[in-house]
């Protein structure tokens, strides 16, 4: 299917209390991106630290899982052309000092360990992370009426 490359995006607890999913979603709705699935949970410690692997045995690693399992979350998958790559751009860096203004964490974070969201890295790692968090049947197929405003 044209267009049909899939994001993990999740606001983390930090985002949730400060009540940004209404703005982030939107961020993503307003440039042309497709949600296909969402819910809010606290993710277990054993989700956090799958969800996390790669930083495992990292000095901040426990305070990672620590806040991640802190609250819930609002996690989703979003849909369209070079989302992975897109939605890193408009998450912003991982380090606050290089995250632009105009960007998520640009705009809302001032700590790395409190930097509201996350989004896939690669394709590769999207495609575990959506198998991680959600069930297949979870995914929504659909195709928005705006399409042919949106992609020529
Ligand atoms: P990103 O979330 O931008 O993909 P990483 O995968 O490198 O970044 O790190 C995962 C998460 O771990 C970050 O979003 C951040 O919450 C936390 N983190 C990364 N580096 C640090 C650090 N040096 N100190 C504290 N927390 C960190």
């Amino acid at each position: 299917m044209e267009h049909s490359e899939r994001s993990f995006i999740m606001i983390k607890p930090d985002g949730v209390q400060r009540q940004l999913i209404g703005e982030i979603v939107s961020r993503f709705e307003r440039r042309g991106y497709k949600l296909v699935a969402a819910k809010m949970m606290t993710p277990s410690v054993q989700l956090a630290k799958q969800h996390y692997a790669e930083h495992d045995g990292k000095p901040f690693f426990e305070s990672l899982v620590n806040f991640l399992t802190s609250g819930p979350v609002f996690a989703m998958v979003w849909e369209g052309k070079d989302i992975v790559a897109t939605g890193r751009k408009m998450i912003g860096k991982t380090k606050p000092l290089e995250s632009d203004p105009g960007t998520i964490r640009g705009d809302f974070g001032i700590d790395v360990g409190r930097n509201i969201i996350h989004g896939s890295d690669s394709v590769d790692s999207a495609n575990r992370e959506i198998k991680l968090w959600f069930h297949a049947e979870d995914l929504n197929s659909w195709k928005p009426v705006t399409q042919g405003w949106i992609y020529e």
